[in-house]
């Protein structure tokens, strides 16, 4: 039997269950900050603020077995490329944006949740000046063409959130789609973004005004990333 003893049962998750070990790192990006203040519901709900919030319950979810890292812990602002290369910086294993969207019709609705458009047009996206990266080898990788290997995996990690999103009657208006998102084009691991509803529908903005309705998206989106790791294929030697 190919069983081996190394303190942590091979069957487990990739997270780390061994106190001394090196956790998966997740970075967790809040959308807008500061001056961005994203999509504003009728009532007044900031998009900037509602991504935050997401953020941290999501973190607060994922510390016992990972090592979950916000791109922001406050109300300032980045630019895309800083969110990007702070994931690929920290070598994370996975990148998960949150945002809540806006659209001119106030009836839209539901959750998206979004990988990279393959076909999309990267070359409009140029490298970042002050592009930082721990591994070397990866600096040779247009900052363009960085994200294409991992678009795979971006998918699977979609599917795997989608599901759980689909098993929970509150969340189950949702879809997966590709689009041409500047966030992503230079994530260099698997990576999505989750729209969690329309601040311009004021149903939806109840809803994310509602911290249960954020602890059920947090829930869901953890145990999402959970089920993308337990696929033995996904699974990340520590
Ligand atoms: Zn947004």
């Amino acid at each position: 039997m190919l069983i081996l003893f190394t303190g942590c049962i091979f069957m487990l998750p990739a997270p780390s269950i061994c106190e001394n070990q090196p956790k998966t790192i997740i970075v967790v990006n809040p959308g807008h900050g500061g001056h961005d203040l994203g999509a504003r519901g009728t009532d007044g709900t900031i998009e900037k603020n509602i991504t935050l919030a997401l953020a941290n319950r999501i973190v607060e979810n994922l510390k016992p077995r990972y090592q979950p890292i916000l791109t922001r812990t406050g109300d300032y602002y980045l630019n895309i490329t800083e969110r990007t290369s702070f994931a690929n910086y920290n070598k994370a294993a996975l990148f998960v944006s949150i945002h809540a969207g806006g659209n001119y019709d106030f009836r839209t609705s539901g959750i998206t949740i979004s990988y990279l458009d393959n076909t999309s047009n990267l070359n409009t996206f140029s490298q970042p000046p002050s592009l930082k990266n721990k591994n070397d080898g990866y600096m040779n990788i247009l900052w363009n063409e960085t994200h294409k290997n991992q678009i795979t995996k971006s998918i699977e990690l979609g599917k795997c959130i989608q599901k759980r999103f689909s098993q929970n009657r509150q969340l189950s208006k949702n879809r997966l789609l590709s689009s041409p998102l500047r966030v992503l084009t230079g994530a260099n691991m698997p990576a999505v973004m989750i729209e969690i509803g329309y601040l311009s529908n004021p149903i939806e903005e109840k809803k994310l005004q509602n911290n249960d309705y954020l602890a059920e998206l947090a829930k869901e989106i953890t145990t999402g990333i959970d089920d993308f790791f337990m696929k033995a294929e996904n699974h990340i030697p520590q």
